[in-house]
């Protein structure tokens, strides 16, 4: 069987976790929690970062930063992962869910500034399999009604928008290390601050509303609680996990573009059948962390999810929407969002690993050019 996933190893985990061990403070902030710090910050250009104990964590913290409270309305697409919605529900948000493009899952930004309101606060766009949003045209919108903009980079490792970084453009982001990202850490994220005026309280409301960090640099003489907060640094056991991926991130990205291109130049042949392929916009940068094709029906896409489970491949479908989920169905206004219902039926992810051997992806892809001559 061909998995779905399996995640990357670099070989110095256990090493780096060994000598965190050693160092005698494995809680958080200690020296591989520098460590990756000093990466995103001085190597890779973030302004400020802090590493979390997941996205969702990250998200949730960006939420109390910007001060969400009952009845604000938070805009950002119905085609994404639950944490999305749930980081601004916990705090009392109205979410106001907004339609995918046609050409790929992410938000039509033509589609936001309909949907803003006086009470709405901020937009959350979701950067789909890593491919950048229009985030010109949202932080225009943004600056026009005083909006707040949270980056869901959750996926977005290593992928860049006119040249600049997702995670970078927003007033604050949040990534994953989940182990189906392409960096993992078994469970893990990050909170990525670009408007400093969120640096100070957000060291706070990760250290449980303490100014714990300020005491450890030195800054203040004794610690105490100063503002709400929770438990949101991960230990270092985890921070060395990840920095022994972050050292490996060149080798990991060029794998997994060779299997992306691989894919994208096997299965072309599908447009002519109808199927979409993944769409990159002019501004936007591929950085391999899925590949997915989109069915002409719900129908189709399971014929072929079963033919290739036959054929040894597993393959999986991605987000229901969430505005027709058991949760907020009777919270939605209503309104029709035809392309996330159509991702939600259509689309289909296929293996993309480490591991996966280019021999596998020509195996992958011939199924599926056979599926289209039996499955008509
Ligand atoms: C993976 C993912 C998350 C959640 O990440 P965790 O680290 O598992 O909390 C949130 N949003 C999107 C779009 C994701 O893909």
């Amino acid at each position: 069987m061909i998995p779905f996933n399996k995640p990357y190893l670099s070989g110095n985990e256990l090493n780096y976790i060994q000598e965190s061990v050693q160092s005698g403070k494995i809680s958080g902030d200690g020296l591989f929690t520098k460590k990756c710090n000093d990466f995103f910050e001085n190597k890779y250009g973030f302004k400020k970062v802090l590493l979390t104990t997941s996205c969702t964590h990250a998200l949730e913290m960006a939420a109390i930063l910007i001060n969400i409270k009952k009845g604000d309305e938070v805009i950002m697409p119905s085609y994404t992962f639950v944490s999305t919605a749930n980081a601004f529900v916990l705090r009392g948000a109205k979410i106001v869910f907004a339609d995918s493009s046609f050409e790929n899952p992410n938000m039509d930004v033509t589609k936001i500034e309909s949907l803003i309101t006086s009470r709405t606060k901020a937009i959350v766009p979701v950067h789909y399999a890593g491919i950048a949003c229009d985030m010109d045209s949202i932080m225009e919108l943004a600056k026009k009604y005083k909006l707040w903009v949270v980056e869901d980079a959750a996926q977005a490792i290593e992928s860049y928008y006119k040249g600049r970084l997702l995670g970078s453009i927003g007033h604050l982001a949040a990534f994953s290390f989940h182990e189906t990202k392409n960096i993992v850490s078994g469970e893990g994220g990050m909170l990525v601050i670009n408007d400093e005026q969120f640096s100070q309280r957000a060291e706070i409301i990760r250290e449980k509303g303490t100014n714990r960090s300020q005491f450890f640099r030195g800054e203040i003489n004794k610690y105490g609680w100063v503002d709400i907060g929770s438990s949101y640094l991960p230990s270092d056991i985890i921070a060395a996990f990840l920095f022994a991926q972050l050292e490996k991130i060149k080798d990991i990205q060029r794998k997994r573009l060779e299997i992306w291109n691989r894919y994208q130049k096997n299965l072309f042949p599908l447009v002519n059948y109808g199927i979409q392929l993944p769409f990159i916009e002019d501004y936007a940068t591929c950085n391999a962390h899925m590949y997915y094709i989109v069915c002409k029906s719900l129908e189709q896409r399971n014929s072929l999810i079963k033919f290739l489970k036959e054929n040894k491949i597993l393959s999986v479908f991605h987000y229901l929407s969430l505005h027709k989920s058991e949760y907020f169905i009777e919270s939605h206004d209503g309104r029709e969002l035809e392309n996330s219902d159509r991702y939600s039926d259509c689309l289909l992810r296929l293996p993309l690993f480490y591991e996966l051997e280019l021999n596998q992806v020509d195996l992958i892809c011939s199924a599926i050019l056979e599926w289209l001559k039996v499955a008509k």
